[in-house]
């Protein structure tokens, strides 16, 4: 039996400053946040990884996607001044790119910032209310998923916010995101779920991924209950700039069979890698995908 691997998002691929500007200036600005795409997806491949995302290289999580609303002024943060309209793609394009030089036998998975995350990260001048702003938010993102549902094989979206103050309105925000999307829906939050976790498995989407590596107590809340979707476990710290041996994520994989048992079950980190360094990026999910094909020689 074989279960899958994949990424929650972010790859540390930096663009070199110097390079950069200078790409900038003669106008070459997209083949150098093309070739930091393609760094991004082939070290990912070499890992061995079966779900791949674009490596989220293009830089502030919240920006990329506030950019291209109406009514959002881009400075630290966005700061929201009337009413919002989603006028421009964000990341379709990528996703379109890494599909021609994909590998046929992996798979691409597409990422949007969360509405209640994006509008956690944003200072509302206009609106007044969280809610109101998340579903205005919500209302946009939805059309980025539907264009990237035609293109990519999976949708997640990552709500980090959800576990330090979950809003009672947030499963309506994320399924009205994912409301017109044919492949299959990944939610990712990070952060400890215990509380919420009762929560989330109401939610209308096929992946729930949590942090397990750097939260293992989760595991208890997660036996207390049945659920109809699938389990991304996370098997490496995103928090931790070094590399696990093979044998201890074997460990942490032993402890998701017992839990859950191995057929609704995929591997990946805890969350994005961004922080890490490139070579120990790169070893964990080494090391994630060694031993999955070690515990699954076994099953
Ligand atoms: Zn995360």
């Amino acid at each position: 039996m074989n279960i899958p691997t994949t990424v929650i998002g972010s790859y540390p691929v930096r663009l070199d400053g110097v390079k950069y500007a200078r790409a900038y200036f003669s106008g070459e600005k997209n083949d150098a946040l093309s070739a930091s795409i393609r760094e991004a997806v082939s070290t990912q491949v070499n890992a061995g990884i079966d779900i791949v995302s674009d490596g989220q290289t293009k830089g502030d999580f919240i920006n990329i996607f506030a950019k291209n609303f109406r009514g959002v002024a881009v400075k630290e943060r966005p700061i929201v001044y009337s009413e919002i309209e989603y006028i421009r793609d964000s990341v379709v394009a990528d996703q379109s790119y890494v599909k021609s030089f994909l590998p046929k036998n992996v798979k691409l998975k597409g990422i949007i910032t969360g509405p209640y995350t994006m509008a956690k990260g944003s200072e509302d001048r206009h609106y007044g209310s969280l809610e109101k702003l998340s579903l205005a938010y919500a209302r946009g993102l939805a059309s980025e998923a539907e264009k990237l549902s035609k293109i990519v094989d999976y949708i997640q979206v990552d709500e980090p916010f959800f576990s330090v103050d979950y809003p009672d309105y947030g499963r309506e925000l994320i399924e009205k995101v994912f409301a017109n999307v044919d492949v299959p829906k990944m939610l990712h939050v990070c952060g400890d779920v215990s509380k919420i976790f009762p929560q989330l498995i109401e939610y209308k989407v096929d992946y729930l991924e949590h942090e397990f590596a750097a939260n293992p107590s989760l595991w208890e809340t997660v036996s207390q209950h049945s659920f109809k979707q699938r389990l991304g476990v996370g098997v490496v710290r995103s928090d931790l700039n070094k590399v696990e041996s093979v044998e201890e994520i074997v460990g942490r994989m032993c402890k998701a069979f017992e839990v859950v048992g191995s057929e609704h079950i995929i591997f990946n980190p805890d969350c994005g890698l961004r922080n890490l360094d490139p070579e120990v990026a790169f070893g964990k999910l080494k090391n994630m995908v060694s031993a999955r094909n070690r515990v699954c020689e076994q099953i």
